[in-house]
């Protein structure tokens, strides 16, 4: 498909309709503003939508929705755009984009904080840090908080807060029917569980409450590196190491070619390493305590491990993870660093050809794993460590290559799968879906997706299908309404 094919499907009466009623902005393939209005974080993705309709509240989103089903045209939905398979953009059809959404308000008194879905992570720690707090959440600035939340949210501060839905208080959601709705543990109880883990399947989100932290604004934080033929030992030392550490410490290893930034010293760019790159949430001078062994291990290459904003240290992945490069990913959860894991990571790794490409493994545990498995959709709380490794390129020169030592990596470890975060998930059909969930949960989602959306508008995205995939078959969509 091009933006020529994208452009005919568009039913004329519907679209009127839309414009009347519409305040943010329309989209369409002729529009001079089209090539960079469908693109999204992930630069391999490519795909054509017929409208992308800039939401600026509640209204426009209903009434978008209305359009689409009016239109029958498939919908996708857009916050901060980085979906790793690009689900938050379709082929000839309707794009909701939340991004002119981005207001914040924080209340220090209540220690709650209000966001709407066009909130990218960074405005929102720039806005709660301000008042020494934080929402638990991802490790790059301009991730969308939206699909990170409505997938669980995972980062620096989980094992001390939990995941970001385990300090969300309420959603406002606008549902299939254009319904608008508040689910809170009080009010929709039911789709309040399911949109902690699940959230892109009941209804368009438009806005967050959270209830708020104390963090920083200093902690202690940063990377320490080893040469990776160091890796099995620091790795066998780590995995020893954390079974004894506080929550306040979340830490996350990587293994890649040495970026060359300004803090890393020249003669260290591109060279293979290890890092642990450690985030303390408490106390500066406890979290020296804690980190000491680590530092001492072996004979690092650089410790970049000091005290420092929150703000800069939640920046430092930034420079790694730029709009626009190529992405591909693979992710699972392992419960163990066993010899074969760590064997088998460290063998992967040390073939890694692209200076972009990494393999990271996130340290769960902690807050995560006190609240119970069934108390939200996410699944997986019980993990051990996510691994998430993703084949990075400046542009398509060398994709396939990375893509094949992404999968390669990946499948080595395939005896120690526990699990998979959603979020990190490509389109990779339903069976890793119902690994994400598990065979239970997904049941209890599919009930919840036939009460909210059973004809499945909402499924650009890891989909819930209201019914076992066999047996569903969505239903036409309405007429069209008649011409003006
Ligand atoms: P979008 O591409 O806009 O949306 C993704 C999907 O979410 C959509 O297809 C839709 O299904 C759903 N969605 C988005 N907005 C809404 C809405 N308002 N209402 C209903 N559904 C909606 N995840 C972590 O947990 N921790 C991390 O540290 C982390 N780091 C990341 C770093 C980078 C560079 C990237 C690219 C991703 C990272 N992720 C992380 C994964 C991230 O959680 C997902 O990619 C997430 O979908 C991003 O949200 P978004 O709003 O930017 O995505």
């Amino acid at each position: 498909m091009d933006a020529a094919t994208a452009a005919v499907p568009l039913d004329a009466a519907a679209y009127r309709e839309l414009e009347n009623s519409f305040h943010g902005r329309l989209v369409r393939p002729d529009d001079p503003a089209y090539d960079e209005a469908r693109k999204i974080w992930n630069g391999s993705i490519s795909k054509f939508p017929a409208l992308i309709a800039y939401c600026t509240g509640v209204a426009d989103v209903v009434a978008a929705l209305r359009c689409a089903r009016l239109t029958g045209l498939p919908l996708a939905v857009r916050s901060g755009g980085h979906s790793f398979p690009g689900q938050s953009v379709c082929d000839g059809g309707l794009v909701i984009d939340l991004s002119p959404m981005k207001g914040i308000r924080v209340d220090p008194e209540s220690r709650t904080a209000r966001a709407q879905a066009g909130v990218l992570l960074g405005a929102l720690d720039r806005e709660t840090q301000h008042f020494g707090m934080a929402v638990p959440a991802g490790i790059v600035t301009h991730t969308g908080l939206a699909g990170l939340t409505l997938g669980g949210g995972i980062g620096w501060l989980m094992r001390r807060y939990g995941l970001t839905i385990d300090q969300m208080l309420s959603v406002d959601l606008v549902t299939a029917d254009g319904a608008f709705l508040t689910a809170s543990e009080r009010h929709e109880p039911g789709l309040f569980w399911g949109v902690r883990g699940a959230g892109g399947n009941f209804g368009v989100v438009t806005e967050f409450e959270f209830r708020l932290n104390p963090v920083g604004p200093t902690v202690l934080a940063g990377p320490i590196l080893w040469p990776m033929e160091d890796a099995p030992e620091v790795l066998r030392f780590y995995r020893d190491w954390i079974t004894d550490i506080p929550d306040d410490l979340m830490t996350i290893v990587v293994l890649r070619k040495a970026p060359p930034l300004p803090v890393v010293p020249p003669e260290l760019h591109g060279r293979r390493i290890i890092t642990v790159i450690s985030c303390y949430a408490g106390d500066v001078e406890a979290g020296e305590q804690v980190v000491r062994p680590l530092r001492a291990f072996g004979r690092p290459l650089l410790d970049l491990c000091a005290p420092k904003p929150f703000l800069q240290h939640q920046a430092m992945f930034d420079p790694s993870f730029r709009p626009g490069w190529w992405y591909y990913f693979r992710s699972c959860d392992v419960d163990r660093l066993s010899d074969d894991v760590i064997d088998s990571t460290t063998a992967h790794a040390t073939r890694v050809a692209s200076p972009l490409s990494t393999c990271g493994m996130f340290h769960l545990g902690g807050a995560v794993a006190r609240v119970g498995e069934d108390d939200t959709a996410f699944g997986g709380r019980g993990g051990g460590h996510t691994f998430n490794i993703n084949g990075n390129c400046t542009s398509a020169e060398g994709f396939a290559e990375e893509r094949a030592w992404v999968r390669d990596t990946w499948s080595a470890l395939k005896p120690h799968h526990s699990g998979v975060y959603v979020n990190f998930l490509m389109d990779e059909g339903e069976e890793r879906i119902r690994q994400a969930y598990g065979a239970d949960k997904l049941r209890r989602l599919r009930a919840l997706k036939r009460e909210f959306d059973p004809t499945n508008l909402f499924r650009s995205n890891q989909n819930i299908a209201p019914g076992e995939p066999a047996q569903f078959t969505p239903p036409a969509p309405p007429a069209p309404p008649p011409a003006r």
